[in-house]
């Protein structure tokens, strides 16, 4: 069964922590069994979300990606992750086309300061738990390090038109620092990291672990959204459905502030009105104005 070798590194990887495995008295085959298939059960689930948010950020109705254009990752049990296979479409991305990886044999890469493609290339192949699965693409290793931030369990990276035109000007940093309306608050957060132009590959993925640390050092707060100049956007959320409600509303609000722009603007919002709506969201206890600040992510897929 597809998943059922990433299970059993799993189960393995629990069994020796926990040091069932080698009790005499434990690990019946029927409870092996039933453990594979609860796991195998979890991790396809998990998967299928990702393909599902594959499928959305792909649509080409949406021009957030094309060809083989942008990346989705999930953080799976037992060290793992999933992460599209490098050369792949997202709108018509399949079971097949995703690769389990464990994530101690890609983030070490991030500390590597001399390593050509080739390299990187090979420690992804290795670090794929089944030898048969694809190549994960060269961004898998900022992937796994974003899947290791905060809450965050799955990260969608795409070029959506009306943001890559932003990043392309040179206003790109005062669309990622500044807010104009508030559901951009709530679906980007009150402020994106801003990452400066990198080479696609590890010198790319050195600049959103530093630039995300810095982001949130200073402001105390798991980012939503992560703009790279002249590429690109990442979104982070605990849902997939957060993901795609971020990378979304990053589209809308890009295409205002190009309209503002043409019009003298944008005028942005004071720093206190964007720290009120988003106080009010991180505060449960403040009920007032729930247009704004209910659950933002709980929209389905349509
Ligand atoms: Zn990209």
């Amino acid at each position: 069964m597809r998943f059922a070798r990433s299970c059993a590194y799993v189960l393995s990887d629990v069994g020796s922590a926990t040091g069932l495995v080698g009790d005499s008295t434990f690990s019946p085959k029927a409870h092996l069994n039933r453990s594979i298939a609860v796991c195998i059960e979890i991790m396809s689930d998990v998967v299928n979300q990702l393909l599902m948010l594959a499928h959305e950020l792909g649509r080409e109705d949406r021009q957030l990606a094309i060809l083989g254009e942008g990346s989705v990752s999930a953080r799976l049990e037992g060290g793992l992750f999933a992460v599209k296979a490098g050369g792949t479409g997202l709108g018509a991305l399949e079971a097949g086309q995703i690769s389990i990886c464990r994530s101690d044999k890609v983030l070490p890469l991030l500390d590597k300061r001399m390593l050509t493609d080739t390299a990187v290339e090979s420690a992804l192949l290795e670090a794929r738990v089944d030898s048969n699965a694809p190549r994960p693409g060269i961004e898998a290793v900022f992937h796994a390090w974003l899947l290791t931030v905060g809450d965050v369990r799955f990260v969608g990276h795409c070029h959506p038109l009306g943001v890559c035109q932003v990043l392309c000007s040179p206003r790109a940093r005062d669309f990622a620092e500044q807010r104009m309306f508030p559901g951009e608050i709530v679906f980007c957060g009150p402020a994106s990291v801003y990452v400066p132009y990198a080479d696609p590959g590890l010198p790319l993925a050195w600049q959103i672990r530093e630039r995300t640390r810095d982001f949130m050092n200073s402001q105390g707060r798991v980012p939503r959204l992560i703009l790279l100049q002249n590429h690109g956007v990442i979104a982070l959320g605990s849902t997939p459905e957060a993901v795609l409600a971020s990378v979304l509303m990053a589209e809308k609000a890009a295409r205002i502030f190009a309209g503002a722009a043409a019009m003298g603007g944008p005028n942005f919002l004071l720093p206190q009105h964007v720290e009120r709506i988003a106080g009010r969201l991180s505060d449960p206890s403040d009920k007032s104005d729930r247009s704004d600040r209910s659950d933002p992510f709980t929209f389905s897929f349509s």
